[in-house]
């Protein structure tokens, strides 16, 4: 199996739209098979001569257990659980969130590296000092990206495909 890179986040932050940037091809859904949790969506991305899958998850939302929320808590664990390295979304224009704080606390509780990729930065003035305000989330160096443009990706890939 091709190593895994898991987009993690709260909802809204683009990271379905990053994931589009990131991997090429079309979703490929892997449903659940009997006692295997495996109903995420997986993309094929390529990078500098490697290959991987891109799995897209739901947005984590830990203070609300309605719905479909704590499934959705469960695809993100285990896309966690098989990723060679996790890449967590949060979004620049509206800075850190409580919620962010929260899902960065459960990720430094997990094993796999993390990169912090903050979204929306498609503003070459105000990427940097957006990035910036996202060191508070102890994970290390956030990378400015915009889903949208295109920019900072590549920059990101490249870390990326270090820790496959
Ligand atoms: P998800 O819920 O985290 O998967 O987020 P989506 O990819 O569905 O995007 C949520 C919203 O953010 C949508 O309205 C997107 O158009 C917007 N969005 C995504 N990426 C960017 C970006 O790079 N810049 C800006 N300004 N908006 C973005
Ligand atoms: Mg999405």
């Amino acid at each position: 199996m091709l190593p895994v890179v898991a987009i993690i986040g709260r909802p809204n932050v683009g990271k379905s739209t990053l994931v589009n940037r990131l991997a090429g091809g079309r979703d490929a859904i892997v449903h659940d098979q009997p006692g295997v949790t495996r109903d995420r969506t997986y993309r094929p991305g390529f990078w500098q001569d490697r290959e991987f899958q891109v799995v897209d998850t739901g947005g984590l939302v830990f203070d609300d257990d309605t719905e479909f929320l704590p499934y959705i808590r469960e695809q993100a664990l285990a896309a966690l659980t098989e990723a060679s390295v996790a890449i967590f979304v949060v979004d620049g224009q509206a800075g850190p969130t409580d919620a962010d704080q929260e899902i960065a606390s459960w990720l430094r509780q997990q094993s796999v590296p993390v990169m912090i990729a903050v979204n929306k930065c498609e503003s070459p003035e105000l990427g940097g000092a957006l990035a910036a305000q996202f060191w508070e989330l102890g994970l290390g160096e956030p990378y400015p990206v915009s889903g949208i443009h295109g920019n900072g990706t590549g920059d990101l890939l490249d870390v990326v495909i270090a820790h496959l």
